[in-house]
């Protein structure tokens, strides 16, 4: 059985705070606002894993508040969400990123971010798309405000009698 999953970030973009994404830290004059590190590639990811499987969500499992999660490398949450899918059942089949932002560019960085996704996922290189796109000037994301994630990721249950012991 397969189960896809959506996920979505915003982040806002402040100066004082590094620029963070997929465990990648980006030279720039500003940063992702956040309790964690703000890697908002991180994040979607996550959530879209999470809602593949139906589990509770990234902000649920991790509370913002919460002073264990301050300033959190996410790569390690999102490898801790990765655990908690397989832990249901579920072989990870491949995920996919879109990041929405205009400045910086973000194309140097991008096979990086997937090398460091796809570690920390268990996952091959070609199982991680990440892209970066700009909204050409329009909205939170186009006038520097902020940027977004939008992810998908795919499941695949592994065999009905591991899905059982698993209990699903
Ligand atoms: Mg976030």
């Amino acid at each position: 059985m397969m189960r896809v999953g959506h996920g979505f970030d915003a982040h806002r973009l402040v100066e004082g705070r590094a620029l963070v994404l997929g465990g990648v830290r980006i030279a720039f004059e500003r940063g992702a606002l956040g309790h964690s590190d703000g890697d908002a590639l991180a994040h979607a990811l996550a959530d879209a894993l999470l809602g593949a499987a139906a589990l509770e969500d990234l902000g649920t499992r991790f509370p913002a508040g919460d002073a264990r999660w301050k300033d959190a490398d996410s790569l390690e949450l999102l490898a801790q969400c990765a655990s908690a899918v397989r832990a249901a059942g579920f072989t990870i089949v491949n995920v996919d990123a879109t990041i929405v932002v205009e400045q910086p560019r973000l194309a140097p960085f991008i096979d990086r971010m997937r090398a460091n996704v796809a570690a920390r996922l268990a996952v091959a290189l070609d199982a991680v798309g990440v892209k970066a796109k700009t909204s050409e000037g329009m909205g939170y994301t186009g006038d520097g405000a902020g940027l977004a994630v939008h992810a998908v990721a795919l499941l695949e249950r592994r065999s009905t009698d591991e899905g059982r012991a698993a209990g699903h």
